[in-house]
């Protein structure tokens, strides 16, 4: 878990302004709650957090929330093609990830893929192109599914 400092709170409140906005109560609870995730999170549950911590914030500002902190570079969407839209905080040293997502309870572990970042800066540097985005996703059995069969549909 990424732990909150002031400096993570200011740079957000600097990138508000630079978009015309301001770093109300609410914003602030919603950025409060974002070092409250274990790893992924959804909406949903960054919602419920934020709510903890400041009960005005609004299932709204929650979502309007969510593209404004992608964009700041605080944290990144994780697209695994469900109908739920994952998020993780972006850490300092960042390794590339790769996801691994259980094919029954949608459960995601997510490895180092090094290679990943590698592969991608090479092929592209060949091509003379500029890599803006790229994923790699795996879909497996998690530990439960191979033991049991089946796993709880909890997701992480
Ligand atoms: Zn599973």
């Amino acid at each position: 878990m990424v732990s909150m400092c002031n400096e993570n709170l200011e740079s957000f409140s600097d990138f508000l302004v630079s978009k015309g906005l301001r770093m109300t109560g609410q914003r602030k609870g919603v950025f409060e709650a974002l070092f409250k995730q274990p790893g992924h999170f959804t909406a949903e549950q960054l919602l419920q957090d934020a709510q903890s911590l400041d009960d005005t914030v609004s299932r709204a500002t929650v979502y309007r929330c969510l593209p404004l902190l992608v964009e700041s570079g605080v944290i990144r969407k994780i697209d695994v093609g469900q109908d739920n839209k994952y998020y993780a905080l972006n850490g300092s040293s960042e390794t590339f990830k790769a996801q691994v997502v259980c094919i029954d309870c949608d459960k995601i572990f997510d490895i180092d893929a090094p290679f990943m970042e590698w592969y991608g800066k090479n092929v592209s540097a060949k091509l003379g192109l500029d890599v803006k985005d790229q994923r790699l996703q795996v879909h497996a059995e998690c530990p439960q599914f191979r033991k049991q069969g089946n796993c709880s549909r909890s997701i992480n």
